[in-house]
């Protein structure tokens, strides 16, 4: 699967300038928006987190003027979706913007908190640039980096230039667990820019550039695949070497998929419990068995063994890049439901609610 240059997203960066103001503004890499949990961890926003969670990644996002040139449906970042850029909500929470200098500072003051900083891509003709002026600064905090690498504006070289930068793993938010529903809130039906070969491709590289283990793919539960569906597309992920961070999805307000309802908690605990299996080898896709509408119904391991998985509380976890001493850094506290209806984890998960997540697994 070769990926032609020609496929890469061409943008002239004065297209998208309307004035003298647009480099006035505060913009990447100067500036970046830093998710609102991250902030509360840096002190820079009030607040703390329910059930005493924590996050130890510092979730920052590269930030434009004029935004995303992508146009997926679900994301709250989506071009045809109204408002500032900067003012628009990501994965349900506030970006607030700031000032690069006043990130490592305060990155440095709060250092014990801080195992990993990740910087989001978006696609722009100046992201990877940006991304890499950035990884650069950062080294002097002397912490992990990730990068959410953007494949439509990068290509391997690019990838090569953020392992040469310090970045330690780089992912791909592949999202989508098959190509028709990638192409639909994605691709040609939305008039994205994006194409599923491409993804894979990159996520391919990344695993050879950063090394096993050491990519990761975003995967979406609950965009109206089957479980069979997502299941097969994390035993992919796996078999190219890359780790599978899965989201349950839910509607951010304003974008075109506002409307449609949040993966239903049950789907979302036995796809949890399926990636947690494939990744440790416990079990592999071939050995699930699904009903005729692609609903998981054996997870083909022995039952005292899957008792013992449930009980350790670990699959339901957030998945995300690891901490120094941690499973996950990136533990993005409520970002994928409700404090009241918790899907990722950002804490071990107590005996109350091991026996819901029991109940949610048989829904
Ligand atoms: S899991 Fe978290 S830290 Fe890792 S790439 Fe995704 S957002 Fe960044």
């Amino acid at each position: 699967m070769k990926i032609d240059k020609s496929d890469m997203l061409k943008i002239d960066e004065s297209d998208m300038k309307t004035d003298k103001e647009t480099t006035a503004c505060a913009e990447s890499p100067g500036y970046l928006q830093m998710s609102l949990a991250a902030a509360m961890t840096l002190g820079l926003r009030p607040g703390i987190f329910y059930r005493g969670a924590r996050l130890c990644c510092i979730n920052l996002l590269l930030t434009y003027e004029k935004g995303c040139v992508g146009n997926c449906a679900y994301c709250g970042l989506q071009r045809q979706r109204s408002g500032n850029f900067n003012e628009k909500s990501f994965i349900r929470v506030e970006w607030p913007t700031f000032d690069l200098d006043e990130i490592l500072d305060k990155a440095e003051s709060y250092s014990h908190r801080v195992d990993r900083v990740c910087i989001s891509m978006v696609t722009h003709p100046r992201a990877v640039a940006d991304t890499l002026a950035v990884a650069g600064r950062l080294r002097r905090l002397d912490k992990s980096v990730s990068v959410l690498i953007a494949p439509t504006v990068i290509d391997r070289q690019g990838m090569l230039d953020l392992e040469d930068a310090g970045v330690e793993i780089g992912s791909v938010a592949i999202d989508a667990a098959t190509e028709a529903i990638f192409d639909r809130y994605r691709g040609k039906a939305v008039k994205g820019p994006h194409k599923w070969e491409t993804y894979w491709q990159r996520l391919a590289e990344a695993v050879e550039i950063f090394g096993d283990k050491k990519a990761g793919c975003h995967l979406i539960v609950g965009l109206g695949e089957t479980e069979k569906e997502m299941a097969g597309a994390i035993q992919k992920v796996n078999n190219i070497g890359a780790n599978s961070h899965l989201f349950s999805f839910y509607p951010e307000s304003g974008s075109a998929l506002a409307g449609r309802p949040a993966c239903p908690a049950g789907q979302f605990r036995r796809m949890q419990l399926t990636s947690y299996l494939i990744q440790n080898q416990f079990t592999s896709c071939d050995r699930l068995s699904f009903d005729g509408n692609g609903r998981l119904v054996d997870f083909g391991v022995d039952e005292s063994e899957l008792g013992i998985v449930i009980e350790s509380g670990i699959p339901f976890m957030t998945s995300g890049c690891p901490g120094k001493d941690k499973l996950t850094a990136c533990t993005r506290p409520y970002g994928d439901g409700p404090p009241g209806d918790i899907r990722s984890y950002p804490f071990m998960p107590n005996l109350e609610d091991i026996a819901k997540i029991k109940m949610e697994i048989g829904d």
